[in-house]
């Protein structure tokens, strides 16, 4: 069933360190290959071997319209007969900079960028640089891309690998990374009590995507905006995921919070690498050239990445978000029912477009009780779905994903794939 991505694999391995780009990839800890991709089209990936499969993965989050949406590949041909890269403004920049700022209520200027790193890595530089402080609070098993200062006790592919630190990281560094529980706001305000003068920032996840799926209790959101506004530091939203997946006015808007500044990345780029960062002009126009806070890119505002992700927002302003919520919790619901029928302990949490499995008997908030669910259990449960053609995130600390291209008889399809799994209980 796996041939040709068999011996991909192996050629990869010989190239690439761990055979792939990126470490969650190659599937190590649910015990399986990687599958080499061939091609996409809608709620599908066809891997090499020639395999089809509905895809809950999207990417990692970008597909929110699905693959090769008409109007995204159409944008793009258009855009790459015009050329592929000019290191000089386009008018693209400002479409997308206008589409962004129309629909997150707390940004108000933006910069691009190449990735999702890059955006929390510079909007971190901005808040030091703003407030004159070092340090900066995140959460354990919160992800928010592999700069040096978030690479403490970090979720995805860090809390998949058991990864405990990360040798290359200067210890002088992350000691100014605090961390606290997520969900804990007597935690972080023990924190700002100790260190308050000296904290840039609060950087968060408003919907933990990273450790699997964890939802912010209520409360909690509002509780940091509180304490960043007594110890004048900055609140950053990481909506790298949820930025135009938890609505078109993404987490800020639904949990109405106004933070200072927004990493954004993911769907904003259509599926080419994309990043931006946001947020109130009287601290974004500290950026250079503006300021005097340096930050810049060879690729940066790139006029492809910039017409898919302007294709891809303005067909998202049109879309149901509140049916894909509703298709998405009735799917999660049943495959839930489906699992615990095979004797099975599981939470199903649910938001927008997003689900995830935690093999365990008891609800979770945070990263210490994501780590109950079995991830033998998991494997087994990841493995047995790629089978029957069902495509997964291969790790039980990453979120799955649904799009607006996943039609009704994708949703059944899997969900009778998991009727027939076999837990030996
Ligand atoms: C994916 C992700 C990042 C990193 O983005 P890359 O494009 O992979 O660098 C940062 N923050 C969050 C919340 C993410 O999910």
């Amino acid at each position: 069933m796996y041939n040709r991505s068999c011996q991909l694999y192996e050629e990869a391995c010989a190239l690439l360190p761990g055979g792939v780009n990126s470490p969650v990839r190659a599937c190590k800890n649910v015990d399986s290959i990687p599958l080499f991709i061939a091609r996409a089209y809608a709620g599908h990936l066809v891997d090499a071997d020639g395999n089809d499969y509905i895809d809950f993965v999207l990417s990692w989050g970008p597909m929110l319209l699905g693959h090769t949406d008409p109007s995204v590949t159409g944008a793009l041909a258009a855009a790459l007969a015009r050329g592929t890269s000019y290191g000089a403004p386009c008018p693209a920049e400002i479409e997308l900079a206008r589409e962004i700022v129309a629909a997150m209520p707390g940004v108000e200027m933006v910069r691009m960028v190449n990735s999702g790193t890059e955006a929390t890595m510079s909007a971190l530089r901005l808040a030091r640089g703003v407030t004159g402080r070092d340090k900066v609070i995140k959460f354990v098993g919160c992800y928010h891309g592999h700069a040096d200062s978030f690479l403490a006790a970090a979720g995805s592919g860090v809390a998949t690998l058991s990864i405990p630190g990360t040798p290359g990281v200067p210890r002088a560094v992350v000691e100014d990374t605090l961390l606290a529980p997520y969900n804990d706001l007597d935690a972080v305000t023990e924190l700002f009590s100790r260190h308050g003068e000296n904290i840039a920032a609060i950087i968060v996840e408003p919907v933990a995507a990273n450790m699997g799926l964890v939802l912010p209790l209520p409360g909690f959101l509002e509780g940091l905006r509180k304490l960043c506004d007594e110890y004048r530091a900055l609140l950053i939203f990481d909506e790298v995921i949820t930025g135009f997946r938890l609505d078109y006015g993404s987490a800020q808007q639904r949990f109405n919070i106004d933070p200072d500044l927004v990493t954004m990345g993911k769907i904003i780029g259509g599926g080419l690498p994309v990043g931006a960062f946001g947020g109130k002009k009287r601290f974004m126009e500290h950026i250079a050239p503006a300021g005097d806070i340096y930050q810049a890119g060879t690729l940066s505002g790139n006029p492809l990445a910039m017409a898919a992700g302007v294709a891809t927002l303005r067909k998202l302003k049109n879309c149901d978000y509140t049916a894909l919520e509703k298709r998405t919790a009735d799917f999660a619901k049943s495959l839930a029912d489906i699992l615990r029928g095979k004797g099975v302990d599981v939470q199903m949490p649910t938001i927008a477009s997003m689900f995830s499995p935690f093999f365990c008997s008891t609800p979770v908030a945070n990263f210490a009780e994501a780590q109950k669910s079995d991830q033998k259990i998991f494997a087994s449960f990841y493995k047995q779905m790629r089978m029957r053609g069902i495509y997964l995130a291969p790790s039980g600390f990453e979120t799955g994903m649904t799009s607006f291209a996943h039609t009704d008889e994708d949703f059944a399809r899997a969900l009778e794939a998991a009727s027939s799994l076999d837990f030996g209980k």
